[in-house]
């Protein structure tokens, strides 16, 4: 019989933060696969639980995948885990478990702590829909490429970022994205956690000394709308809608008019009216 491979969940921070199910399996299994044996090693030693460990890292992935899926052939049962976190969400994995359907071996996620889910749940921002963009690529053209899809991307947007490189990357968002509500979890589930929510300008300047690890939450873009979004509205709906932006009376007429594609004099003559009828 083929063996299983469990995608095991570990915490991101807090060790509190494993599941009895998690420990169960790290306990059964035949073989833990580990990004990094002396990180795991470390949580394997805090739960009392010794198996033989094998590094399964981006750079080994392919020549270790082989022999993984051999052994799982063979009926070894192997659990996946990365540094923290759910595995293969920005961390090795993919390849493993294409494989290992491939070969017809069953595929089994123990949950539990993600980075990001936990992140968007307590940011406030938009959660019914958004995008996780992972780690934005370091290859110019392909980064600016995502912070243009980012631009104009109306749910909310998820970035994973290396501590060293958050400065950079606010920097980046602030001129390709512009200065948007953002959000940064920071040191989630550890001492230090605190959610940073701001202008990207502001909070560029704000966590100049911090340390740690972050993810930015970047809210969507409000002002792109759908063609005919006010199709039901009368003119005096429409009206505030846009008062509620903030926009001045010349403003508003103007965004009417040109939602409407009529001249922006039919608009302004509709409100005289509008206003003398009120007024008497
Ligand atoms: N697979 C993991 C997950 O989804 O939970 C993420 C691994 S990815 C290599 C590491 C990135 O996740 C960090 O650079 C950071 O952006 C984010 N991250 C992980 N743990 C975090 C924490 N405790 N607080 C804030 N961000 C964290």
């Amino acid at each position: 019989m083929k063996g299983k491979l469990y995608l095991v969940a570990t915490p991101i921070g807090n060790l509190e933060d494993i599941t009895l199910r998690a420990i169960r399996i790290l306990k059964e299994v035949d073989i833990i696969a580990a990004e990094d044996t002396r990180h795991t090693l470390k949580l394997l030693n805090h739960l009392n639980i010794s198996k033989p460990l094998i590094s399964y890292h981006r750079h080994n992935e392919e020549v270790k995948c082989d022999s993984l899926i051999n052994k799982l052939l063979e009926g070894e049962n192997i659990a996946l885990v990365s540094d923290a976190g759910t595995p293969v969400i920005s961390d090795p994995g993919e390849e493993i478990v294409k494989e290992a359907i491939n070969n017809e071996i069953e595929v089994v996620p123990i949950p539990g702590a993600c980075a990001l889910v936990n992140a968007l749940i307590a940011s406030g921002l938009d959660s019914r829909e958004f995008s996780f963009y992972g780690f934005l690529s370091l290859n110019k053209k392909i980064r600016m490429e995502k912070l243009k899809q980012i631009m104009t991307e109306r749910k909310t947007s998820i970035l994973y970022e290396a501590p060293h490189k958050i400065q950079n990357t606010l920097k980046d968002i602030l001129n390709e994205v512009g200065d948007r509500n953002i959000v940064l979890a920071r040191e989630l589930t550890k001492i230090h956690e605190e959610y940073i929510r701001g202008k990207v300008s502001e909070l560029i300047e704000k966590i100049e000394n911090f340390k740690g690890e972050f993810i930015i939450l970047i809210e969507g873009n409000n002002n792109i709308l759908e063609e005919d979004f006010f199709k039901g509205w009368s003119l005096e709906q429409h009206y505030k809608f846009y008062e509620n932006q903030g926009l001045d009376k010349k403003e508003i007429i103007k965004k009417i008019a040109k939602d409407r594609k009529v001249v922006k004099n039919e608009i302004y003559n509709y409100f005289i009216t509008y206003n003398k009828k009120n007024e008497a």
